[in-house]
């Protein structure tokens, strides 16, 4: 008999599955509107020319090794990073008591970071929003957790947040719990909260002892501006709370595969940063031991360079238009077509995502009668959205409502 004879077969994770449903639809018309990358507008994955650049010169560049990168990654991007969410002015970084950790992109820094609250801080106790990204639940388990819970954040109703819901349950949270915020983008919904409601949100945290966890997975990505999309972050930091923020760098560098992320860490003073750092070094060699360089090299080249910089800015600059625009334009059509509800949310809602607010039978209908493949619960990517697909895609809405 097998040793593993009573493994029991996994549930499937869904927007794997719904994506290999379309990769494998031979249908010419099919629209991919699941897994969160950017596409052009033909349909195609996007290499950003300032990191072809950089890496042809990494290529050339004969001083460069494949030796091992320290525990906590390379320090020019992880002070990179860390400079990026908080501002390269931030007092808390010259405080010396901000520090960065290179991470296995945001999902790593979501991990080593809640391993570090559970194993250090004994912290047993998660909130997500419901919804959320599903991931969460899993990496937050697998790092020590016990406790899991849910803020309610989404009004189905009114297509927007449930922001009387997300205070109340915060309120009620037991002391020490950790809030998982989404910076900006907020995965599925796009909706965030104004800054009012942030600060709302810093209170109850405040006021309630609660630790915040922000996860930064679309700064730059959402408005094209790297300081807008960090608002919520930098509130937080000058209003002197100590967190933490997972910070991927797949979207807003088009790396996905690189697995490039930081884990910004901020504590009260800079006395506890050294045990802190070396605990953390811990964790991570007991983990994956050291991060790989090739994409934490380009973004620090990048980020650590002002031309590139500029360059870089302009890449996320054409990918946040680029969806808006589509934005707008699905809005228009559904509006032209006097399609049945409200479509106004499509453009209030920001990033990759909108969550459109139609239902499981509808999704359905959409995926077999028209090829459009989206997540059950509504969400669909914008970036799979084209000026080639657009209209049919507004028309297979359509159709599907009425
Ligand atoms: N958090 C959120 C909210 C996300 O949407 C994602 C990407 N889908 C991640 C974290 C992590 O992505 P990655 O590990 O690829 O950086």
């Amino acid at each position: 008999a097998s040793r593993f004879a009573d493994v029991k077969l996994g549930p499937p994770i869904e927007v794997f599955a719904v994506n290999k449903a379309c990769v494998d639809d031979p249908h010419p018309d099919k629209v991919n509107l699941t897994i969160g990358a950017y596409r052009t507008d033909e349909g195609k994955p996007w290499v950003l020319p300032v990191v072809r650049k950089t890496e042809r010169q990494m290529a050339a560049d004969e001083t460069l090794n494949h030796e091992y990168l320290p525990v906590l990654g390379l320090e020019a991007f992880s002070s990179a990073a860390t400079s990026m969410l908080l501002g390269p002015d931030h007092p808390a970084i010259a405080e010396g008591r901000a520090f960065g950790v290179q991470t296995l992109s945001g999902t790593g820094a979501l991990r080593v970071g809640a391993e570090f609250l559970s194993r250090q801080l004994k912290y047993s106790t998660f909130y997500m929003s419901n919804p959320s990204w599903e991931n969460h639940r899993l990496v937050f388990f697998n790092a020590g957790f016990t406790e899991f819970r849910e803020y309610r954040y989404w009004d189905a109703a009114n297509r927007t947040i449930d922001f009387s819901g997300l205070i109340e349950d915060l309120k009620a949270a037991p002391e020490n719990s950790v809030i998982i915020l989404h910076a900006c983008a907020h995965n599925p919904t796009g909706c965030d909260p104004t800054h009012e409601q942030w600060e709302k949100i810093a209170d109850v945290i405040k006021e309630k002892k609660l630790f915040p966890f922000f996860d930064s997975a679309y700064q730059g990505f959402a408005s094209g501006d790297l300081d807008k999309d960090a608002w919520a972050v930098r509130c937080f930091v000058s209003r002197g709370f100590e967190l933490v923020c997972a910070q991927s760098f797949a979207k807003n560098f088009g790396l996905y595969n690189e697995r490039v992320g930081n884990l910004t860490m901020v504590l009260k003073d800079k006395q506890f940063v050294p045990q802190v750092k070396s605990q953390v070094t811990l964790i991570v060699r007991g983990m994956y031991s050291n991060p790989p360089n090739h994409g934490g090299r380009i973004v620090s080249t990048v980020l650590n360079n002002p031309q590139l910089f500029e360059e870089w800015k302009e890449c996320i600059r054409t990918m946040a238009n680029r969806i808006l625009s589509m934005r707008s334009g699905l809005k228009q059509r559904l509006q032209a077509l006097g399609t049945p509800g409200t479509w106004d949310h499509i453009t209030t809602q920001i990033g990759m995502f909108s969550y459109t607010g139609l239902t499981p039978r509808q999704v359905e209908h959409l995926v077999n009668h028209y090829h459009v493949y989206l997540l059950k619960s509504g969400r669909i990517n914008m970036c799979g959205v084209t000026s080639h697909n657009i209209d049919y895609l507004a028309k297979a809405i359509h159709e599907t409502v009425l």
